[in-house]
């Protein structure tokens, strides 16, 4: 294989030019073409039995880099390049990122397809192909403002298929079409992600904004991501597009299965569907349906059999995330699922008497995850304290009925990306200091414990981190046209904006220290504060946070006594692409969700991998990074997940007596809607946010504030001992092995897919 000249046999058939003459995009659109091209000579992985991962979210990010790596070219397409004088980095940039997840959940979906294909095994994606997927953030006049992502361009990843379906709502009719992502294990084989669409969608629809006319379904049902559980409006939508989805999947893996020549009563050797979150339940029903009407079964052999072949894994504990639909809205969008989901909640309530474990309850509710939980064979939480919450508290009623069900699969995210791709510099120290055994075994990380005493391997690390630091400020200098201090500690906050993941802490922490060096006492060392975070457009207090951020952004980087010790920066738009700059630069990673409310956490996983220690809460997956690290390697602060679900169950939390307790947490408050914030914000969010905290506080904030305000000064205390920190660093990549989604997949296969893992 040459590689070059068939570039540049690309390059001028799509523009008549050569390597060196053509431009970025045009570029671009070429290695792109020849990636494909190679991933079409890459083996399907098959096998009798595959795993459909069905999902509404694949937050899959750019995919050019992460096809190189996989495919093992990414060296030599970038010395061609080089050698042409462009460069891989640039180019890169003309790729759009698609938008089709919201956050965590969408982006563990693509993490376990690249594991799925690395380790071998046959298993697809199924989702939808949002045209406009998740919002565009903008800030305007310190406000989050929603755009459409216009993602699809005329050469993408997308293959378009000749598969259709029809599938019937109770008004109508529509078609689908199917795009095909290949996705290419590293080192291995290739399996799909599908993602469905409508013939008829119109982008025309779209007026401003991510405004759009939300009745015309034909024409918008896959214009946008639901952009999350808060919005209260298009709930009939997002029923149209949970349906459209299920219903495309169910005849495609129907299809596949007779292609295969398998028998459909045993369609439990042939498939196992994983169900991302309740999203997807409808699946269930539509199984059933299909089977009854057009296999001829009887409706017991159709949900023994389908029962056997779904399982679900539950993302959250928060009420309001947990999908419930009003029957009739069910009704109204598919009628013929109706009598399928009253016989599935007839036979719970003929078996079990207890309220809480029917399907539909009293005030004629679909209880989605309880359809999920009765009539598939596995339920999963996503990391063990997670798992322990919904064995004993959440869904112990379940746990009581189906032990055997129950079962943990702590998250996991691909190296290949967050390692390999996004911080090349750390992965060739590893390698010159480790081998490159752990690109294939994660586990052989911990290899680097052997050389906590090595200065050059330290040294390495810490160099590595400056380089990245450096790297990052020229890029938030350009997007954001703030000037950081790569000297100073890059402490670095990046997820969706929630109440629960308590922004609003950090926020206060900031004030804090803004206010001390107002009074003189100034930091050892410059503190740079980063925020990166989209609110779902009708959460309110998400966006009063934001604003508030905003608003601490300019009153201290414009104050010339505090900006040369202290920045704030809130990025705007942040993705994956912003996360793979950020991830690699940062010194302390802030985890700090009321305990119990994260069920995992991937990006705690992310920052830990590029060296960085964990401030956080005994949350999610921060609990299994405590114990891989130990406690010289980690700040943990605040309230036990016990004493936090005490505190709900006996509803003895009241915000007021811990601000009227503290001088220290009142004046933070305070400075909310002092002159100072007022002149800089908005009175309407910014006394919004201050009275939601002073008198409401759902997630606790002013619990823990003390808490975090001490641990985190001992943070940034420590990061002036540089040895200590140097080698806290090095413990926390050596022990990142176990957060590799291959570990968590393997899993996955072993527990609940069983399939036959394909030698490598
Ligand atoms: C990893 C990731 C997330 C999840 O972050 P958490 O801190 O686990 O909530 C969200 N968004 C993007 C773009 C990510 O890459």
């Amino acid at each position: 294989m040459n590689l070059e000249k068939q570039l540049e046999r690309i390059v001028k058939e799509n523009h008549g030019k050569s390597i060196k003459a053509c431009t970025d995009a045009q570029l671009y659109d070429s290695v792109l073409q020849f990636v494909k091209e190679k991933m079409e000579d890459k083996p399907v992985i098959e096998g009798k039995k595959k795993v459909y991962y069905i999902s509404m979210e694949f937050l899959i990010g750019k995919l050019l880099s992460n096809n190189l790596i996989n495919l093992g070219i990414y060296d030599e397409m970038r010395d061609v390049l080089e050698k042409n004088g462009r460069s891989l980095a640039k180019i890169e940039e003309a790729e759009p990122e698609p938008s089709l997840g919201n956050g965590g959940l969408g982006r563990l979906a693509a993490c376990f397809l690249d594991s799925i294909a690395t380790l071998g095994l046959p298993g697809d994606g199924i989702g939808l192909n949002y045209h406009y997927g998740l919002f565009k953030q903008v800030f305007r006049d310190k406000l989050q403002k929603a755009e459409k992502n216009d993602w699809m361009e005329k050469t993408s990843w997308l293959n378009r298929t000749e598969t259709a379906f029809e599938v019937c709502f109770g008004d109508k009719k529509v078609t689908s079409v199917l795009y095909d992502i290949d996705v290419i294990g590293y080192k291995n084989g290739c399996n799909k992600l599908h993602l469905f669409d409508v013939a008829s969608v119109d982008e025309k629809l779209v007026k401003s904004g991510i405004n759009f006319d939300k009745t015309q379904i034909e024409k918008n049902l896959t214009l946008f991501l639901y952009p999350d559980d808060s919005d209260e409006a298009g709930n009939l939508l997002r029923i149209y597009q949970e349906y459209f989805m299920v219903s495309n999947g169910a005849q495609l893996i129907i299809k596949e299965l007779k292609e295969k020549g398998a028998d459909l009563y045993h369609m439990d050797e042939y498939a196992v569907i994983q169900i991302n979150d309740t999203h997807p339940t409808l699946v269930i029903p539509e199984l059933i349906r299909i089977l009854t009407w057009d296999e001829g079964f009887t409706i017991e052999d159709a949900v023994n059999v389908v029962s056997k072949t779904c399982a679900y894994t539950n993302h959250t504990i928060l009420a309001e995330a947990l999908e419930t639909w009003p029957l009739s809205y069910i009704e109204k969008v598919v009628p013929q699922l109706v009598p399928i989901i009253k016989e599935l909640s007839a036979r719970v309530a003929r078996k079990y008497k207890d309220p809480k474990v029917q399907i539909i309850d009293a005030d004629k509710r679909v209880h989605m995850a309880h359809i999920d939980i009765h009539y598939g064979f596995s339920v999963n939480g996503v990391a063990a304290i997670h798992t322990d919450i919904l064995k004993n508290t959440e869904l112990h009623h379940f746990y009581d009925i189906y032990p055997e069900k129950f079962n943990n699969k702590t998250n996991g995210i691909t190296f290949r990306r967050w390692l390999l791709s996004c911080n090349r510099e750390l992965a060739a120290l590893l390698t010159d200091t480790i081998g490159d055994g752990y690109k294939k075994d994660a586990g052989e990380l911990e290899k680097l414990l052997a050389r906590i005493d090595d200065e050059k391997v330290l040294d390495g690390i810490d160099a590595i981190k400056r380089q990245k630091k450096e790297a990052l400020t020229a890029y938030i200098k350009e997007k954001e046209g703030i000037q950081l201090n790569p000297d100073s500690v890059f402490d670095i906050q990046i997820k969706r904006l929630h109440e629960y993941k308590r922004q609003q802490m950090n926020a206060l922490y900031i004030i804090h220290k803004y206010l001390e060096i107002k009074k003189g006492k100034k930091p050892v060392r410059p503190m740079t504060f980063i925020f990166g975070a989209k609110a779902a457009p009708a959460y309110v207090i998400a966006q009063d946070i934001i604003h508030l951020l905003l608003v601490l952004s300019e009153i201290v980087n414009k104050d010339p006594e505090v900006s040369p010790y202290m920045k704030v920066v809130m990025v705007e738009n942040y993705n994956v692409s912003y996360a793979e700059r950020l991830i690699p630069a940062c010194d302390i990673s802030e985890q700090i969700s009321l305990a119990s409310k994260e069920a995992s956490g991937t990006g705690n996983m992310k920052f830990m991998l590029n060296g960085a220690v964990t401030l956080g809460t005994s949350d999610g997956a921060n609990v299994e990074i405590h114990d891989l690290v130990g406690d010289g390697n980690i700040y943990i602060f605040g309230e036990k997940s016990d004493t936090v679900i005490e505190h709900y169950a006996k509803a003895d939390y009241v915000s007021k007596e811990y601000y009227e307790k503290s001088p220290v947490i009142k004046e933070a408050v305070d400075f909310i809607v002092s002159r100072q914030a007022l002149k800089a914000g908005h009175k309407e969010n910014l006394e919004r946010l201050y009275n939601e905290l002073l008198n409401k506080d759902w997630f606790m904030t002013l619990l823990d504030l003390e808490d975090y305000i001490r641990v985190k000064d001992q943070a940034f205390a420590d990061y002036e001992d540089r040895a200590k920190w140097k080698r806290m660093m090095l413990v926390n990549i050596a022990k990142a092995g176990f957060f590799s989604s291959d570990r968590t997949i393997r899993e996955y296969n072993r527990d609940i897919w069983k399939l036959d893992q394909k030698v490598q």
